[in-house]
């Protein structure tokens, strides 16, 4: 009867909708407690907001200050010496989320390094990656994209001398659907694998919250001779990967949203080490991907010798202070650790949408998948009433959430620091908006 795999309707736990039933949930949360952990913004009569925007900028998590106070206090101390006696020394600075970064993705130690922000890494990436040939050249993206893959990978392409209009496809939903059939991507990936140089699909789609089935795309795409990359900026610290196992050839995100280190973060990317412990592959060098045993030599060694692993795409070495809060954001993931979180998370999100298919379905239409593996923290809900004045309805009622013009809100509920109380909440001002027309 659903031919479509992602619209099989989830079995839910037996939810309710009154507000001491939210507060038990709470009660019961294991996990509860890590909100504590964080700054939680406050509303105009100082209570906490209804933050549900976790997908676009995650809280600060209290520990960040320490961290950078850390770097601060040894370049007042130390100056150029903190690069070697300071408390994390700079110099090696990147391998202290050599542990936590790896575990974060599903990867092995040494194939993941933070460094630059995304949209760079992809260009690096792509510069690794993207070998056209004659007959093998085209890009196979997922519609709608973020706007800035879309504009790198055109850039890429035309860098190479090929028209995107030719060489970009972009694999939409059916007419009338909002998300993509997994057996709509394996289908054109298997028929049209041979002239597809790269696979580059967002491992959980940013507009809709649909989170592709990563481990099979990867398979089909390999099967077929493409390199198989993935833009994870909404799916890492939102949901569980195996970017080693799944033989993922590259990665990338930015661990500002549900990784929660701060405007600009420094960025995640992933090299599978079969690449990474490749030293001749091509790619754009700089001093900090050197061996750092030669790094010092300068100018007495001018031919550039990459370290093994993702650390040698580094180019320049890092903004300690924009890494600093990385150290504390994720200490806090390893704590938890992401199975605990992932559990909540399918929790949370499926009493979200519970209470927002309590409301009417003639007035908020949740267009994001309904089966709990593919779709992460997010709901992507479609207004059927007065959308433009659900923007202020939200003001009012204290909740921070993202509006997609014309009739799209997202909302997050992230199992760091959400509550079920917060959703109820949230529930509640979609409830009172517009309720009498
Ligand atoms: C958030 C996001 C970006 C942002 O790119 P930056 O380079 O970090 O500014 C890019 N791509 C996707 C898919 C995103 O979700």
């Amino acid at each position: 009867m659903y031919a479509d795999s992602t619209q099989a309707p989830e079995t839910s736990p037996e939810f309710t909708n009154d507000e001491s039933y939210a507060m038990a949930l709470d009660k019961l949360d294991p996990l509860a407690s890590f909100r504590d952990q964080f700054h939680l913004p406050p509303s105009s009569d100082g209570t906490p907001a209804i933050y549900l925007a976790g997908n676009s900028l995650g809280l600060q998590p209290i520990g960040v200050r320490d961290e950078i106070t850390q770097e601060l206090d040894d370049w007042a101390r130390l100056g150029v010496d903190a690069h070697f006696d300071g408390h994390n020394p700079w110099y090696g600075y990147h391998e202290i989320f050599r542990g936590s970064g790896a575990r974060l993705v599903g990867a092995q130690p040494g194939e993941v390094v933070m460094m630059n922000s995304l949209t760079v890494n992809l260009h690096l990436m792509m510069v690794t990656f993207y070998q056209p040939t004659k007959s093998r050249y085209k890009i196979l993206m997922d519609y709608p994209a973020f706007p800035s893959d879309v504009y790198a990978i055109k850039s890429q392409l035309r860098h190479h001398g090929y028209d995107p209009a030719e060489a970009l496809i972009e694999i939409r939903p059916r007419e009338g659907e909002h998300t993509l059939r997994t057996e709509d991507i394996v289908e054109h990936i298997d028929r049209h694998g041979h002239s597809i140089a790269l696979v580059l699909l967002a491992g959980v789609n940013y507009f809709t919250g649909q989170v592709y089935d990563m481990g099979l795309i990867t398979q089909t795409g390999k099967k077929q001779g493409c390199i198989v990359g993935w833009d994870l900026a909404h799916a890492a610290g939102n949901v569980e990967m195996k970017l080693h196992d799944w033989d993922v050839d590259f990665a990338c995100w930015c661990n500002y949203k549900y990784v929660n280190s701060g405007p600009g973060a420094l960025a995640g990317c992933f090299v599978h080490q079969r690449h990474g412990n490749n030293l001749r592959q091509p790619r754009l060098a700089g001093w900090w991907g050197n061996d750092p045993n030669q790094r010092f030599q300068m100018h007495l060694l001018p031919e550039f010798t990459p370290q093994p692993g993702a650390a040698g795409w580094q180019i320049s070495n890092p903004p300690i202070l924009a890494a600093a809060p990385l150290k504390a954001s994720l200490a806090l993931f390893d704590q938890a650790t992401i199975p605990a979180l992932r559990k909540k998370s399918l929790m949370l999100t499926a009493y979200l949408q519970f209470l927002i298919d309590d409301i009417s379905p003639e007035r908020f239409e949740v267009i994001t998948p309904r089966v709990p593996k593919a779709r992460g923290c997010q709901l992507s809900i479609l207004v059927h009433r007065r959308p433009e004045a659900l923007l202020k309805s939200l003001q009012d009622g204290c909740v921070v959430c993202d509006f997609r013009r014309p009739d799209v809100i997202r909302v997050a509920p992230v199992p760091l620091y959400n509550s079920f109380h917060d959703v109820w909440r949230f529930a509640q001002v979609l409830q009172k908006h517009d309720e009498k027309s």
